[in-house]
């Protein structure tokens, strides 16, 4: 099961949805542990305490007020300060905040929690205004943040004990204060689990339905068409080579089925050139060896009694054996191009020596087919690196099939030149020519144009060409040929002068 396309598909996509879902909720968890928590209900509790105390203490001052009437403001602070700690002790206990008296500038003049000594200063920071009030600070509300020395944060609401008097700078403010609400872990996750959890994993199981059916359909696009392609393999393999695959799917398993029906193709085409092989080379061997054993029979019965009967009959059978031996050579090499390991003697090479050599021999021959060889070979060819057997083997065979094609009064010339580093070599005869569809085939193994017309003894097994440019290829050339149909054919060698 975990080796399927499906299940690793599934598995991939449930790794990343793990993954996303994690990411999710490591963000949505940091961002709770570091939003800021409301404070607006702890400032109007704070505003509503010291209204509060502002009443309480001002109704206790009232009748006292009166009766000093034009008591200054001194005399009355030294007063309050007598008074106002023993009831702000009580006030920060029975209320559960902490009270302070601070001027406008920052001097503590006491302190609910003892932890700002009186006469320090302390930052009270940027000061907002509780409700929108003139130019005065005449009852002013007013609330900010300070820091005490233990590094704790407070939030606080003030108001000027004495409003009347704001010009006194060092007259104290009231203040009540409260600590800035501090995020627990404990608060986080519970905040997470009740607001975030269940989502979260609802989303995460859709996501799941969703790509468990994703991985179904992708894993089905991609494993049908292979499944398919895999049955058909075993039909080739068991010799049914019709076997085509649909192309369909992604375009990486479309482009396999492409390959896989080429390959198909070209393994029918082997096929049935091996059985065409077989075919020819039966039938090819049989005809020698017909000749051979009907003229050795002869012999040995003493039908062909006179002395140039007999030598006539012995004439044919070497020929046929000579015949048999190229048949069987080309096989070999053959045998060896298929093995992949055509060896070069390579040395230093007259290519004009060898070519005016091959012509020479096969002069004779042109001659029979009453045709006129011309050679047009430079005398200043350059030296090359190559096999010369080889390479002999490759101009025979053209010159030879040059000869073979074209008509008695043609004409059949081999000519060298120097061409971008290298030699060209060309062999043109006026013959019969190649058609169009088969001359891309030529090269081919075993590939001959037209089976029944050269069913004589000079007819080759199809090979000539084939290991023709397996040689030249391997010397690091290139062999091509052009035609035209009753005007002749063309065939243009092209050696590298370094080889490779
Ligand atoms: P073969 O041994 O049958 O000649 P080759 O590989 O040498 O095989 O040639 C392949 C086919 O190419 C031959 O069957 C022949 O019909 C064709 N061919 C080769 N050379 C020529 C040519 N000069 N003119 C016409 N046909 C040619």
């Amino acid at each position: 099961m975990g080796n399927t396309l499906r299940s690793r598909l599934l598995l991939s996509y449930v790794a990343v949805l793990l993954i996303l879902l994690a990411l999710v909720g490591f963000v949505l968890l940091a961002f709770l542990a570091t939003r800021p928590l409301p404070t607006d209900e702890i400032i109007s509790d704070l505003t509503a305490v010291l209204l509060d105390v502002r009443a309480v203490e001002g109704a206790r001052q009232g009748t006292g007020m009166q009766q000093q009437g034009g008591v200054g403001v001194r005399a009355r602070l030294t007063a309050l300060q007598e008074m106002l700690p023993d009831y702000l002790a009580q006030l920060s206990a029975q209320r559960g905040v902490r009270a302070l008296l601070i001027s406008a500038n920052g001097v503590v003049h006491y302190d609910s929690e003892g932890t700002l000594a009186a006469g320090t200063s302390v930052d009270l920071g940027e000061q907002i205004p509780l409700v929108p009030t003139g130019r005065m600070r005449l009852n002013t509300l007013y609330q900010g943040r300070f820091r005490d020395p233990d590094g704790n944060e407070w939030l606080f609401v003030a108001q000027p004990l004495f409003p009347m008097a704001e010009m006194h700078l060092d007259l104290p403010d009231l203040v009540v204060a409260a600590p800035v609400p501090r995020q627990t872990l404990r608060e986080v996750f519970r905040v997470f689990g009740g607001t975030f959890l269940r989502p979260l994993a609802q989303a995460g199981l859709i996501a799941l339905v969703i790509a468990a059916a994703l991985s179904v359909l992708i894993a089905d696009s991609v494993a049908r068409p292979l499944r398919r392609m895999s049955v058909a393999a075993r039909r080739i393999a068991s010799g049914d080579y019709r076997q085509r695959v649909r192309v369909e799917g992604p375009r990486e398993v479309q482009a396999l089925a492409h390959a896989f029906n080429d390959m198909a193709e070209q393994v029918a085409a082997t096929q049935q050139a091996q059985r065409d092989f077989l075919a020819n080379v039966s039938h090819d061997l049989r005809t020698p060896l017909t000749s051979i054993q009907g003229f050795s029979q002869a012999i040995a019965e003493g039908v062909a009694s006179d002395p140039e009967a007999a030598r006539r009959a012995a004439q044919i059978i070497r020929d046929e054996t000579a015949r048999l031996h190229r048949m069987v050579e080309s096989l070999l090499d053959l045998a060896r191009l298929e093995a992949g390991h055509l060896e070069l003697r390579r040395q230093p090479l007259a290519l004009g020596d060898l070519l005016r050599g091959v012509g020479e021999s096969l002069s004779v021959k042109a001659r029979e087919h009453q045709l006129e060889l011309r050679l047009t070979i430079p005398p200043d060819l350059p030296r090359l690196m190559g096999d010369g057997d080889r390479l002999a083997q490759v101009f025979t065979n053209l010159l030879d099939n040059a000869i073979k094609h074209t008509p008695p009064g043609g004409l059949v010339t081999l000519s060298a030149a120097v061409t971008n580093g290298g030699v060209t070599v060309i062999v043109r005869d006026t013959g019969e020519g190649i058609p169009p569809e088969d001359l891309s085939r030529i090269f081919e193994r075993f590939y001959q144009v037209d089976k029944s017309r050269h069913r004589d003894h000079q007819s080759g097994l199809g090979l000539g060409l084939a290991i023709a440019r397996q040689i030249v290829e391997a010397h690091g050339g290139t062999i091509k040929a052009s035609s035209t149909v009753g005007q002749g054919s063309t065939f243009t060698v092209w050696l590298p002068l370094r080889g490779r």
